[in-house]
């Protein structure tokens, strides 16, 4: 009886403690700019994306696609930032990426860096309200491939040093502008090389800034309002092929296990037993950060989430694809390959796995899971080359702190956090030359308009567009000018 008292009294305790200590976490105080007019003409300005849309960069993944687009792009840039053009320095890297340099006064300062990839992922025409690389421009929006991922960004990073430049406020720390030309094939002849150009030349970033995280409605994480999320870190990407090979022969006469059946149950045990899930540092400071402005029961589990780990993790692991995808690494069956009749058993299975690696899940430990789930009878192969995940940049910087304040000045009430970005970008493979790199797409989306990424009907709003360039204006006055 004594020994139950005294567990309840602890337990009592525990309680109270974690009560009082989400009643005690509040916001801290965060600084904004006073938001300022800068005047600028939002209708040029989707102009200026419409005419980049209607240069169609499609990535060239074979010979067969054209790289004319490639040097249009460039002459584009030339024609229509003649400020940004005249001031930067150009170095052409692999024939097709771009990298702009802007000297600053201050030799002490390192340099920032905006990143953005030149091509975009082909349209084929058919579903489409207007011709895919027309630029349309109608209802508030700019339609066509690349609106959104990402020449809106492209174009909002270049309009902000147009009009630095246009209004004679000097540079004190160099910026780079690194244009890639094959983001979107994952392929290593655009960012890796500029990355080897300035590793040759000595060249070390104070940050680097690219696409990636979003604003959303902070309703999905119990908060009233938008939440901003800047990626500091990427998961990696493993493809792995299991594959099984058995007496092929007539259908009517099966021998179990087929290999189909093999490779079938090998894909659903892996799905059934994951790896365990983890809170990265990102995750942990995603919740430090927002915890203050959750509803009081969310509040309540992610102050105490150190003592509700165990619970919570599994929880998030299971809540949705999306929390899911934060504190574990996925395993996705994308592809999968039997005999080609339906009376024909296959002598051959298999099945590929997308894997998304969290930090801290190297492909090796992945793999030897796969191995181990998936049974001696199956062959685990990795496909390509795997990308572990990236390092994980630093939130105590000056750099974070300015751009986290830019995103505050413009996007009223939003609040902001640092999170693992989920998906890849160029970005990660900056980290040899600078350990802060940050991924933010300033463009307040709608959950439609994200369904339209690499899909029909892309499109950028003509308000977003103007708002995306004061972000960048707002960068440049609190880093570079
Ligand atoms: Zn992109």
């Amino acid at each position: 009886m004594e020994i139950l008292i005294a567990v309840l009294s602890v337990l009592a305790a525990l309680i109270i403690f974690m009560i009082v200590r989400a009643a005690l976490t509040k916001p801290a105080a965060k600084n904004e700019t006073e938001a300022v007019s800068y005047g600028l003409d939002k209708n040029k300005i989707a102009l200026h994306l419409s005419e980049a849309i209607q240069i169609p960069t499609v990535s060239m993944a074979d010979a067969s696609y054209p790289d004319k687009p490639f040097f249009d792009y460039r002459e584009y840039i030339k024609n229509t930032y003649p400020l940004f053009f005249k001031a930067a320095e150009l170095t052409v890297i692999n024939e097709y990426s771009l990298v702009y340099r802007i000297g600053g006064a201050d030799k002490n300062l390192l340099p920032a860096c905006f990143l953005a990839h030149i091509d975009v992922v082909p349209a084929p025409a058919e579903g489409w309200d207007v011709p895919p690389f027309s630029g349309a421009v109608k209802d508030g929006f700019v339609y066509g491939r690349g609106a959104q991922d990402m020449k809106c960004q492209m174009i909002a990073a270049l309009e902000s040093i147009e009009y630095a430049l246009a209004k004679g406020l000097p540079f004190k720390r160099s910026i780079y502008c690194c244009f890639g030309h094959d983001e979107e094939l994952s392929t290593r002849d655009g960012a890796p090389e500029i990355v080897k150009y300035f590793k040759e030349k000595g060249v070390e970033m104070e940050y680097v800034l690219d696409e990636g995280g979003t604003m959303l409605d902070g309703k999905m994480l119990g908060i009233d309002g938008s939440v901003a999320l800047v990626g500091t870190c990427e998961k990696g990407y493993m493809d792995v092929r299991l594959s099984c090979k058995k007496d092929g022969g007539h259908a009517s006469t099966p021998k179990k296990p087929t290999a189909l059946a093999s490779v079938a149950k090998a894909v659903y045990k892996l799905e059934k037993r994951q790896l365990s899930p983890v809170f990265t540092q990102p995750t942990k400071e995603l919740f430090k950060e927002l915890a203050p402005y959750m509803t009081p029961i969310v509040k309540f589990v992610m102050v105490n989430r150190d003592i509700l780990s165990p619970i919570l993790k599994i929880a998030l692991a299971n809540l949705h694809p999306i929390s899911a995808a934060l504190v574990k690494t996925t395993f996705a069956p994308t592809m999968a390959k039997g005999s080609n009749a339906a009376n024909v058993l296959p002598p051959y299975a298999e099945a590929v796995i997308n894997c998304r690696l969290i930090a801290g899940n190297s492909p090796e430990l992945v793999l030897e899971h796969i191995k181990k789930i998936a049974g001696k009878n199956i062959d685990v192969e990795v496909i390509n080359e795997a990308i572990p995940a990236s390092d994980i940049s630093p939130i105590n910087t000056a750099s974070y702190a300015e751009i986290s304040k830019a995103i505050r000045s413009t996007f009223k009430g939003v609040k902001v956090a640092p999170y693992m970005f989920i998906a890849a970008t160029d970005s990660r493979f900056y980290y040899p030359v600078c350990k802060n790199v940050y991924r933010f797409t300033p463009f307040m989306m709608t959950p439609d308009d994200q369904k339209r990424i690499h899909a029909i009907n892309e499109r950028c709003g003509i308000d977003a567009l103007e708002s995306a360039t004061e972000f960048f204006i707002r960068v440049l006055e609190n880093t570079c000018l």
